[in-house]
């Protein structure tokens, strides 16, 4: 028997978890709801593999998935006792996407399939309702033409919004059954007019272009967009549903709607959600009619809401999550449509998380991995002031989407959002409503403001998907795309002018209203102790200062994994200094130079150790591309000149020779200190005596420092800067009343000290992976310039994304676990950090707990999402026993 690509809902019984990847997360749902009894119209899945054969075979759907599709047609036909095309009794069907990760809005479906003329006066006087079968068909044309043959919107919309000004319909709902003859006629010659060939008849061909066209939406570039941003892969394909048409636009008794069982933005234990009467699904998402609360449905319906909350809860408690679902209501009954783990805000999956799990529903470990780390982000950043909220007047309200506190200019479309936002500044986008096209300007955006569309509109589903803040269905909203400004309650903004947007309240604000920095408290603090004590990966941060340190303290950081000694000296007081120090010409300039910056180094360092009191500090020998450094501006060579005593031409030629065609692998690094010792000794001395000096201030802490030789390639080299280290060291330390030990260890960042990590190791008490120099040295491009091309290597889908934020794991991975186990032959108990940017990284983060690492280390906003990274890790790849 040839295999199997077609499943009838509740046919699918996975032995093990693969139920997801095979039919999707809508497939998925539908087959499981059918199974646990529930009112599901029915129909079959076309896997995912299907998906992945049509690409494999040349765009074409081979014969014997065709096969497979027709006989359960066939199957569902008998179920039903329906028939496809019959026009006494027509089957009509939906055909709607569904990958394994849901990505709202991203794909195609299309309703209503398998109506022609006959079927269509057939299904009028089936329904006595003419209205609706004619209302059903002009759907129909419209998104078939759309989605399946691309011949856009815009021409259908014209003609609707043209039949509705003549018929003086404000609303679709308010056109006549004869109206909508007219305008089914009005869309067949237009299809005929643009695709040059009559609207198909046979339903079983209009089934197989809608399958391709699903298909085909999988690589369209909006969902290509999506996957890049949402770490999914482009290889597994999507899955199609072809399921049973009920109708929610029978009449007044019918109605369509989407409802989460939870507050998707708060987390509050409520059914939340949307729905229309007498209308079907794209109108509830794509807001184009503003849709009623579903509280409302209590009154309309009663029955139907009981029923609705009732499944809502068992869906729940079988999936042990909040769930996001859609229903029908066709003649006064409930029909399930969907049901998938809902998406929501980060502070509502740590309510529901902490809910769950004191309903008894959940452990801690699946409370844990109900949050997923990614989303910790949008928690980090600063909120409003509250003081300042009271005295703030807000110009207009509208509902609170997704939650944060955005300020920007304010821009109108998807386009200025990418290009105002790549130019360094923050934008607001403010639209009538989004759409899916609009999705790589919502990433860019701070802020989304829409004028239309509810809770569960494409803008706040995305938003909340993204941790993006999000204020929508503002009514009082007009926007003037044209001249580029919008009107609010008698308010004029312009292009340009600075909004805040409030989305826990709604408010929206002109002007910038100031912020506070977040604090870990409340549901978010009970979850990280949970991760806390689930992982065993530890977390430490990059901090250079000790007002980092503190951040990264409060963060839960334990320790301090990497602070760059050059990063000191930005500030404009002191890089004169480290100038001075680089274009010195004799050794007695430079010891000169290095003697301002002594006390400078040696006060920040008293100030992390104060900060960090007895957690480890690694602290980085300089590390400075020299280009980053050299003086460029006339003013600061002559002022440097006058400094070292010397003209303004002979320092020009020092600046000339120290020029460098690459400075990413040039004169920096543990060179720097093998040119020039004297660099390596002041170091040590301000290391030293900062340990000694707060050491003395409390007694009883345990101050011990790690010393970090950056940029090895070579066993003696390391050893050379060592060896300068523990002598300046040691010779401190016996002339001090302190005992202090410290501690001597390498950067593994140069291909060559991965391979030889063995020998390294010899003279290293731990290894720290800098990443960035790891990955830059192992693509063999620099990380200052990839950026430039490296957008054509994920277009032609070479690389799937940016190996410098996200850890190439079978390259640079490759010598990461190799450097560890070649490291720990020579010293077992070696102790293994990471301190390139991959430490912030939840998917690298999970690679670094699973080649052993014991540490990685992150900017200070990123240690909770590397917490919670990690206990994920530990959860999925048990390290404890
Ligand atoms: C690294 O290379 O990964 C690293 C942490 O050092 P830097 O980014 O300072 O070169
Ligand atoms: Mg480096």
């Amino acid at each position: 028997m040839s295999k199997k690509y077609v499943y009838f809902f509740g046919e699918f019984a996975p032995k093990d978890g693969s139920i997801r990847d095979l039919l999707g997360g809508k497939g998925a749902g539908l087959t499981e709801m059918t199974k646990a009894g529930m009112p599901v119209p029915q129909g079959f899945t076309i896997t995912t593999e299907a998906c992945n054969k049509y690409y494999d075979d040349s765009k074409k759907i081979s014969p014997d998935i065709i096969e497979q599709i027709y006989l359960n047609v066939d199957k569902l036909e008998k179920i039903s006792n329906k028939k496809f095309g019959d026009a006494k009794n027509p089957l009509l069907v939906s055909v709607r996407s569904g990958p394994k990760f849901s990505m709202p809005g991203m794909m195609d479906t299309v309703l209503n399939l398998g109506i022609n003329d006959e079927v269509c006066e057939g299904l009028a006087k089936l329904t006595s309702n003419e209205r609706f079968a004619y209302d059903s068909y002009r759907r129909f044309i419209q998104m078939y033409a759309d989605v399946v043959e691309s011949l856009g919107k815009d021409s259908f919309e014209e003609i609707l919004e043209a039949q509705k000004i003549k018929k003086g319909a404000k609303n679709d709902t308010e056109l006549t059954a004869s109206d909508l003859k007219e305008i089914v006629e009005l869309y067949k010659k237009k299809y005929f007019e643009l695709k040059k060939e009559n609207f198909p008849t046979d339903p079983k061909a209009q089934l197989l272009a809608a399958v391709t066209a699903v298909f085909r939406s999988w690589n369209n570039p909006r969902a290509i967009y999506y996957r890049k941003m949402n770490d999914i892969s482009h290889d597994i394909g999507t899955a199609v549903n072809v399921q049973m048409m009920v109708f929610g636009n029978m009449g007044n008794d019918s109605g369509t709607g989407v409802a989460f069982s939870r507050n998707p933005a708060n987390g509050e234990d409520h059914i939340y959600g949307e729905f229309l009467m007498n209308a079907q699904g794209e109108d509830v998402v794509a807001g184009i009619r503003t849709p009623l609360d579903i509280e409302e449905l209590k009154k309309i319906n009663p029955k139907v809401y009981d029923e609705f909350c009732k499944t809502a809860k068992t869906l729940e408690r079988f999936y042990k999550n909040m769930q996001d679902m859609e229903f029908t209501i066709e003649k006064g009954k409930l029909y399930m449509l969907q049901t998938r783990n809902g998406k929501r805000t980060a502070q509502a999956a740590l309510k529901v998380a902490c809910d769950l799990y004191d309903e008894g529903l959940i452990n801690k470990k699946e409370a844990v991995l109900l949050v997923e780390p990614s989303q910790l982000d949008s928690l980090l950043h600063p909120t409003f002031d509250t003081k300042a909220l009271k005295t703030a007047k807000p110009i207009g309200n509208a509902l609170p989407a997704s939650p944060g506190a955005a300020c920007g200019h304010v821009v109108f479309n998807a386009e200025d959002a990418v290009t105002w936002a790549k130019d360094k500044k923050p934008v607001i986008l403010v639209r009538v409503e989004t759409s899916p096209e609009d999705i790589e300007g919502m990433y860019y955006a701070k802020g989304i403001l829409t004028a239309r569309g509810g809770m569960t509109s494409h803008a706040a589903v995305v938003a909340r998907g993204i941790g993006t803040c999000c204020v929508a269905g503002c009514t009082a909203l007009t926007i003037n795309e044209k001249e580029r400004f919008f009107m609010l309650n008698g308010s004029k903004v312009k292009e340009g002018d600075i909004i805040s947007l409030d989305g826990s309240t709604g408010n929206i604000y002109i002007g910038q209203i100031p912020t506070v920095s977040a604090t870990i408290s409340g549901n978010f603090g009970r979850v990280m102790s949970w991760a806390d004590e689930i992982r065993s990966l530890k977390v430490r941060a990059n901090a250079d200062t000790p007002k980092d340190a503190k951040t990264a303290v409060g963060f839960g950081a334990q320790g301090i994994g990497l602070t760059r000694t050059e990063h000191m000296f930005f500030e404009e007081t002191r890089i004169e200094a480290v100038r001075e120090m680089i274009v010195s010409k004799t050794k007695e300039q430079r010891v000169k130079a290095l003697e301002k910056i002594l006390p400078m180094q040696r006060t920040d360092f008293e100030g992390i150790y104060e900060e960090m009191q007895e957690l480890p500090v690694t602290i980085r020998y300089l590390d400075p591309p020299l280009h980053e450094f050299l003086p460029t501006e006339e003013k600061d060579i002559k002022e440097i000149a006058k400094k070292l005593n010397i003209t303004t031409d002979e320092l020009k030629d020092v600046i000339v020779k120290l020029h460098e065609f690459n400075p990413m692998m040039g004169h920096r690094g543990c060179r720097l200190a093998v040119s020039f010792p004297e660099i390596a000794e002041m170091q040590t001395r301000a290391v030293i005596e900062a340990a000694i000096n707060v050491s003395r201030r409390h007694k009883d802490w345990k101050i011990t420092p790690e010393i970090m030789i950056p940029l090895v390639g070579e066993l003696k080299e390391l050893k050379f800067v060592k060896d300068i280290v523990v002598k300046t060291a040691d010779e401190i330390i016996s002339k001090s009343d302190i005992k202090l030990n410290y501690s001597v260890g390498t950067m593994i960042e140069i291909p060559r000290a991965a391979l030889l990590a063995d020998e390294i190791a010899k003279e290293a008490d731990f290894f720290s992976f800098g990443t960035n120099d790891l990955t830059q040295m192992t693509f063999g491009f620099s990380r200052d310039d990839a950026g430039k091309f490296l957008d054509s290597y994920y277009d032609n889908k070479i690389y799937q994304n940016d190996p410098f934020a996200k850890i190439d794991q079978i390259g640079v991975g490759k010598l990461v676990e190799m450097a560890t186990v070649l490291g720990r032959k020579t010293k077992p108990n070696l102790k293994v950090g990471v301190c390139g940017e991959h430490g912030g990284d939840p998917s690298s983060v999970e690679f670094f707990h699973k080649v052993g690492l014991t540490y990685v280390s992150c900017s200070p906003y990123r240690v909770p999402v590397a917490r919670l990274a990690a206990a994920h890790a530990e959860i999925k790849y048990p390290r404890k026993k």
